[in-house]
Parts: structure tokens; sequence; C-alpha cells
């Protein structure tokens, strides 16, 4: 059994106006002791986890194949930190590693410590590109600009770091569809092996998001495009992607031929994965749990010999049915109702016909896809499907 391994590194420069996240700005004489406190939760999860009652042993001989910092903003940290933290992984996991990805902000990458990352082992880097337009970037308050983006790249790929992965987001403020055209066209021309777009989130758990439900205009809640312009932007970027050469693999997610990312496949197909850090969430198999979102409270709690670990759930077989529904729908291969639980694929098999004569499924024998045409409508289908 393969398992991944997940380093949550919660903290940021500023916070991004449309940032929904658990991140925090902190000193930077917050990151050594947090660093610090992840090793120490890696080193001694085998008793943290007897201790909180969540147990490995459904994942104790597993072989860890891939290891993912991200955050927040994991670039922030001394390169030191991130090598002492995979060090400690190396110990304390049998490990094959295939993809060790290191989310980072593309204004923190130099020679150095591109040098440093490669030589630490990490082979993949995933930028929050977002946009290519410094107005959107700006009014999003983003740390860097389109010229970062022509810089971070070429300095990664000299270090050895040939895995690159662009994230672009659709909806900031200021978008429009030549600018949303350009961003893709700039994408494509650097040539990354992988790109995540992600729609905008209108929640209360940003500013931008509070703002447009409460229709302030200080961040610039006015030039975030309509919701028709958001489905058009998200058919393009089908179209030119899948021009490019990208393989459309999951709702938010394009890869080249063997890019896809080996991580974030396991969320998607229920493998398991453990999560060190503040916030990080946990899966053995059989049990979900998450440690507490506050950086400080996690490291006080680490350093008390105590694993915060909050929202301990073991997985029902209901449960398990229905996030093998949701999470395989998201992916472009769809389900295979002949490999689901026989009685669960009959309920939902009568569930299934109203939305294919809504045209918002494809069924091909046992196999049902979300159709490609309404996949930027994809939660009205979740919402039926497990309603
Ligand atoms: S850099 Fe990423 S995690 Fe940090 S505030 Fe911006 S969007 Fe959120």
């Amino acid at each position: 059994m393969n398992l991944g391994i997940y380093i949550q590194v919660p903290f940021c420069q500023t916070k991004c106006t449309y940032c929904n996240f658990h991140t925090g700005v902190v000193s930077a004489g917050k990151y050594a002791p947090y660093a610090q406190a992840v090793q120490q939760e890696i080193t001694n999860h085998r008793d943290f986890y007897r201790a909180a009652g969540v147990g490995s042993s459904p994942v104790e001989t597993a072989v860890v194949d891939t290891v993912y910092f991200g955050g927040g903003t994991p670039s922030l940290l001394d390169p030191v930190h991130l090598q002492n933290i995979l060090n400690e992984v190396r110990t304390s996991f049998s490990r094959e590693w295939k993809e060790v990805t290191l989310e980072a902000d593309p204004e923190t990458v130099t020679t150095e410590k591109a040098a440093a990352w490669a030589a630490a082992g990490i082979n993949r880097v995933s930028f929050g590109v977002q946009s290519f337009s410094d107005l959107e970037l700006k009014s999003s308050g983003r740390m860097h600009r389109r010229y970062d983006l022509y810089r971070a790249a070429p300095i990664l790929r000299a270090a050895g770091v040939n895995n690159l992965s662009f994230d672009l987001i659709i909806g900031l403020p200021h978008q429009t569809a030549q600018s949303w055209r350009n961003s893709l066209d700039e994408l494509i021309a650097l040539s990354p092996e992988h790109v995540s777009i992600y729609m905008l989130e209108v929640d209360e758990g940003s500013r931008l998001g509070r703002e447009l439900i409460s229709l302030g205009t200080r961040y610039s809640a006015p030039a975030v495009p309509s919701d028709e312009q958001m489905a058009d932007s998200y058919d393009l970027a089908r179209e030119l992607l899948g021009s490019g050469g990208y393989e459309h693999y999951e709702i938010s997610n394009w890869a080249k031929p063997g890019f896809a990312s080996r991580h974030n496949l396991k969320y998607w197909r229920r493998e398991p994965y453990l999560g060190f850090g503040a916030g990080a969430h946990s899966f053995n198999g059989i049990t979900r749990w998450a440690n507490a979102h506050d950086s400080m409270e996690y490291v006080a709690a680490i350093q008390a010999g105590k694993l915060p670990a909050e929202q301990i759930e073991g997985v029902s077989a209901r449960q398990a049915h229905e996030e093998e529904v949701f999470l395989g729908l998201r992916q472009l291969a769809g389900i295979d109702l002949s490999q689901m639980d026989s009685s669960y694929a009959r309920t939902l098999t009568d569930k299934l016909a109203s939305l294919e004569i809504a045209g918002l499924i494809e069924r091909e024998g046992d196999i049902v896809r979300l159709a490609p045409k309404k996949l930027s409508i994809s939660n009205e289908v979740f919402v039926e499907l497990l309603s």
C-alpha cells in the first residue's frame, strides 16, 4: 500500500483578499519552532496516534511515495527546515519517493533556494500564479507580479526541478474575457507540466467573499466578473489547455501526459495520507482527523507531548460510498458502478436517470461521468446525488 505525507505550513507574507484558508501572517521568528514541532510530530506519530485514539495500524507497513508541502506559503521556510522535515520522514517511514512537491509563491524563489530544494529531494514545485495580469494580482493582494513568473520558472528548471505546476484563479477582480485568455496563453507558452484552475469561492471566509455578500467596494468586489463570464472562462480553459497538449483529468486539474499529481490523486481515490502540522488532515483508510488550526496552539500541544487532533471521525460504509461517488466524479474518468457496493449502486442508478435526462452526466454502460460541457456546474450534480 502506498501512503502520501502532507506537511502544512500555514504562514504567508500577507493575506490575499480572496483567501479563505486558515493561514496567518506571523513574524519569521515563529517559523523555526513550528518546523521543529512538525519534525517532532513525525518522529513520534505512532505514540501520538495511539494516545489520540486514531491508530496508525492500517498504514503501518505502507510505503511513502509522495510528500506534499502545502500552505500557506511553504517556500517562506528556510530550506534547512524543509530538509530537516524530509529527513524526519525518511527516518520514520518506509519510502520510495516518486513525487515531492513544494507549494511556492513566485517572488520567494531564488537561485540559492531552488538549489537547496532540489538537493533536499523536492522534485516538483507548484506555483500560486493566479493570473498574468498585474492589475488582477495587485487588486487581490498578491505579492508577486507577472515578471516574477518569467524569472522563477527558469531558475527552478536550471536547478533541475522539471515538474512545475501553475495555479490560476477564475473570477479575480478586474478579470475580463481578454485578460483571462491572455493569462492562459502566457501560461501555455511557459509550458508547465501541470495546471490547476480554481473558481473564486464566495463565502464569509475571505475579505473579498464577505464584501461580495455585503455588496461593499473596498476589495474591488464590483470588478469581479459575472457567473456567466466565469463559466465561459472555464470553458475557454478547457479548450485552450486541451489544444495545448494538456489532459483534463480532474475538474480543476490538467496535466501533460504522465504528469498528473500523484499526491492529489490519492485524495480523489480515497487512498491513505497522513498530514502533519497545524490544520493538517489525515485519513488512514478507516478514520479521518485533523490537527488544530491555530499554529501556536499546535506548537504548544506538540511541545507538551500531545497531538492536538480534532474532528476524529470513523468513516461509515455509507460515507465511504458517498465519498467514492463525490471524489470519483471529480475525475474525468468517472466512476464504475460495477466496482461499487451493489445495493448502493442500485440506489444511485435511480438518481442518475434524471441527471442523464438533464444532460448533466454521461453514461457508458457502468461508467458514469460528469458531462464535459457541464463541469462548471458540477455542484448541482453532487447536491442531487448526495441528497
Ligand atoms: S498566498 Fe495562498 S494561502 Fe497565502 S493568503 Fe494568499 S492565497 Fe492564501
